[in-house]
């Protein structure tokens, strides 16, 4: 089901979009909201995200590099395959892990919150938890 979507692993989904307004973590959809689009998102999105990217890089003095994300736990299941990704600091990897885990949770309502100084991280989904997960640095940075 989810190999069929490449476009929900596209980092942009981390904004709304500003042309079909779908939602954050949602797809874009052509035709009146009618089909949803699998493979890409309008250029407005992506632009939008970079500007959004962007802004919070220079807020929260970031250390970007690879991270491999564990889960320990995500809903209900305990099988998620690790996420592997270049970040550019603590909530540029809550949003990668967002995009991820989103993807096994039935809620609509999903917060991810990384701390980078403990190296773990966690899942909300609106008041009730929704997983936790350790982070590894994988290129050796500081
Ligand atoms: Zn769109």
């Amino acid at each position: 089901m989810t190999g069929s979507e490449p476009a929900r692993q596209l980092p942009q989904l981390a904004v709304a979009c500003p042309t079909c307004h779908a939602a954050t973590g949602d797809l874009c959809t052509s035709h009146g909201g009618t089909r949803p689009r699998r493979n890409d998102t309008h250029q407005t999105r992506t632009a939008a995200w970079r500007e959004a990217d962007l802004a919070q890089r220079d807020e929260t003095h970031p250390t970007p590099g690879r991270y491999q994300v564990t889960y320990e736990r995500v809903g209900r299941r305990r099988d998620i395959p690790p996420l592997i990704v270049e970040a550019a600091g603590a909530d540029h990897l809550a949003k990668l892990v967002h995009t991820d885990a989103r993807r096994y949770l039935g809620s609509r309502d999903v917060e991810v919150r990384v701390d980078l100084e403990e190296m773990r991280g966690s899942i909300l989904c609106g008041m009730r938890s929704g997983g936790q997960f350790t982070v590894e640095r994988l290129d050796g940075g500081r």
